[in-house]
């Protein structure tokens, strides 16, 4: 078998999906992170396409090297994996389509085929205490058993730690002790606030404690990580098996969040997973994507022993899942991976997705 093309697509304007296409007449799906879709779009086709067209599409491990290596001096993080993401999942959906099993099966077996998923809630910056906390009981009326609120100060430090506290209890008086409550600081505390703030949060039960201070500040990870008991998460921001070992050599963190269509697809995470349970971290992957992104995410959790944690998902985009012609269930909060089909489990109805990328 060959690979024939390769062709990313923007849809809706936001969205990179790519499609690569073999002359057995298989085709494959996947999907790139979507932080600035015109450059991913074009990495894809312009930087990657040639050097897949001609190669067997089978030999994913071979191409992901080729992919990584011939283009390095682009980049080695962000736009270069979120790239090679997309591709390596169409491959991994291929290699399904062709043996005709699910890709959690290849990956070496389902543990879980029903798949907790929590309610990752953004916004909270720019919303009260009370408009957030309202968000919260939307969710918890949809299903929802486990919900993370999330800040978004926009890479600045220590805005308003109490408004963020006031918050916490608001969202804690919904959750009560039946319902697990992350905190996603997205980088928005100083190592000292972290502590302070993790241990007012900690005095009334936090289930996660997800990215407490700046991007990069490995060292400031480490001191709240060792001065909290709550699991510390991170990873959102790292690529690579590398980046990886030094997140958690040096970070220290509790959990490892790779996120499957930034870190390089199905096969730069098995290798991130890997390197984690070598280490006795708990792995809960980064997942903002709710069609394909979700659904490999949750193939590749299905084939991993311990990630029995709740899942982030940012809930069903109608419009995105009108493009397959049949999504996922989602219900009471869970997802079931559907081992009756191949590969990813994901087929585009071709008119839609036509329509959705003119
Ligand atoms: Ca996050």
């Amino acid at each position: 078998m060959k690979i024939i093309d390769v062709k990313a697509s923007i849809v809706f304007g936001r969205s990179v999906f790519v499609q690569v296409f073999t002359d057995e007449g298989l085709t494959g799906l996947g999907e790139c992170s979507p932080m600035h879709a015109p450059v991913l779009a074009h990495f894809v086709n312009t930087v990657l396409r040639p050097l897949c067209i001609g190669q067997n599409p089978l030999e994913i491990d071979k191409l992901w090297t080729t992919m990584f290596y011939r283009p390095y001096k682009l980049g080695v993080m962000g736009a270069h994996l979120e790239a090679i993401a997309g591709i390596d999942i169409a491959l991994w959906d291929i290699l399904g389509k062709a043996t005709g099993l699910p890709i959690c099966i290849l990956l070496g077996g389902c543990y879980r085929q029903r798949v907790r998923m929590y309610a990752s809630l953004g916004g909270g910056a720019g919303r009260t205490p009370a408009q957030q906390a309202a968000i919260v009981e939307q969710h918890l009326e949809q299903g929802y058993t486990a919900i993370k609120i999330r800040m978004d100060w926009g890479y600045r430090v220590d805005v308003d730690p109490e408004k963020d506290w006031a918050m916490f209890q608001e969202c804690k008086k919904l959750t009560g002790d039946r319902v697990p409550l992350s905190f996603d600081a997205n980088n928005g505390y100083s190592p000292a606030t972290a502590i302070q703030q993790g241990r007012r949060f900690e005095s009334l039960g936090i289930y996660h404690f997800e990215e407490p201070v700046m991007v990069d500040d490995y060292a400031g990870y480490a001191q709240v990580a060792h001065a909290l008991d709550v699991p510390i998460s991170a990873g959102e921001h790292e690529y690579t098996r590398w980046q990886f070992r030094d997140l958690i050599e040096r970070a220290q963190v509790d959990i490892i969040q790779p996120d499957i269509v930034k870190c390089g697809g199905f096969s730069e995470i098995r290798k991130i997973a890997a390197l984690g349970e070598a280490h006795h971290k708990h792995i809960v992957p980064h997942q903002t994507q709710p069609t394909i992104g979700t659904a490999a995410n949750l193939h590749f959790i299905a084939s991993l022993r311990d990630a029995n944690r709740p899942q982030e998902f940012t809930g069903v985009n109608e419009r995105l899942s009108s493009l397959f012609k049949e999504p996922w269930e989602f219900k009471d909060g869970y997802f079931t991976i559907p081992l009756d089909r191949p590969g990813l489990g994901l087929e585009l109805d071709e008119a839609a997705f036509r329509r959705a990328i003119e």
